[in-house]
């Protein structure tokens, strides 16, 4: 890591709990192999704070910082403007302090899209697209699936309407993707058999529960998997995926993915291909 010195920016997440963050790791090594001279730290910031925090952080000049659960959409008040990113996904989870302006960006979205390229061969474009849920997660996932030029994508939720609120929010956006729902396990069915990719975004399986309505046999033999929970990075989705010998991937990708861009927007540069992934990885195998 660079000398800590009177020049050293800092960059860091809010959250809260904050403490199990894999991010500080990620990111302080890719600065490191970067050799630039900026920390990254985790803040616990309670609900009841955020505003002073923001105030805080903008009068200390942080250089930038990551947004988590539950700062997403409530820190977007208290931000000067937002990117494109944030706008289409509703939601905040990378700040950039451009000359003591906070502008909010989503590089979640985009993260999953690089991680479906890299992980799974995947490209927006493939095929028909099944996503699982219909909270943040699916709505940043969908705006950038949607940018990147998927043609159909159909969402399946436990609670339709929050589905029907997600499509609605879409139709008032310009974008050429068909953004359809599945409205009952047997339309979820039927979508499926078309279907080149399924995605989780949900939160289950982070207790190793199983997704309910979605049956992997009616994806066709060359459907693929792709589960935004990480942690276990097996979950039972991913396990009866290669039971059945279908490609799957777990979303530690997709946080590699979302770190890469937030680091680039932050310091101008993408760090080396793979470095993020792999300190991912090592912390998950320790
Ligand atoms: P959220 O806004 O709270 O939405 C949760 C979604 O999960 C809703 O669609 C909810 O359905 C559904 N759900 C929850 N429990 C369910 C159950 N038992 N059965 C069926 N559906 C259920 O949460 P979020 O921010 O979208 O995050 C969702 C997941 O994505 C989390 O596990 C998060 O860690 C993960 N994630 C991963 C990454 C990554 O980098 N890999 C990035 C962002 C998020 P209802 O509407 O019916 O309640």
């Amino acid at each position: 890591m660079h000398q800590i010195d009177g020049k050293t920016r800092v960059l860091g997440i809010i959250g809260h709990p904050v403490g199990h963050s894999l991010s500080p790791v990620m990111q302080n090594a890719a600065l490191a192999a970067c050799r630039l001279n900026y920390v990254y730290v985790a803040f616990n910031v309670h609900p009841d704070n955020l505003e002073e925090s923001i105030l805080g952080l903008r009068s200390l000049g942080v250089a930038g910082f990551n947004v988590t659960i539950p700062h997403k959409s409530s820190i977007i008040p208290y931000l000067d403007g937002l990117d494109v990113s944030a706008q289409s996904a509703c939601a905040v989870n990378t700040v950039k302090n451009v000359d003591g302006r906070l502008i909010g960006f989503n590089t979640d979205g985009d993260g999953l899209v690089r991680s479906l390229a890299e992980d799974l061969d995947f490209l927006p474009g493939d095929g028909d697209i099944v996503v699982i849920g219909a909270g943040g997660a699916a709505r940043g996932a969908v705006a950038s699936l949607c940018r990147a030029g998927a043609s159909r994508v159909i969402i399946f939720n436990r609670t339709p309407a929050r589905a029907l609120e997600l499509v609605e929010s879409f139709s008032l956006m310009s974008c050429t993707t068909e953004i359809l729902i599945a409205a009952d396990s047997s339309e979820l069915k039927a979508y499926m058999k078309n279907a080149s990719l399924l995605i989780n975004t949900t939160s289950v399986g982070m207790n190793q529960d199983v997704l309910p309505f979605v049956d992997l046999a009616d994806l066709s033999n060359n459907g693929r998997i792709y589960d935004m929970v990480y942690a276990p990075s097996v979950t039972p989705l991913l396990h009866q995926a290669s039971k059945i010998g279908l490609r799957a991937a777990n979303g530690l990708g997709m946080l590699a993915g979302q770190g890469e861009l937030a680091f680039q927007i932050w310091t101008g540069i993408l760090p080396p291909s793979g470095l993020m992934k792999s300190c991912l990885l090592n912390i998950c195998d320790s």
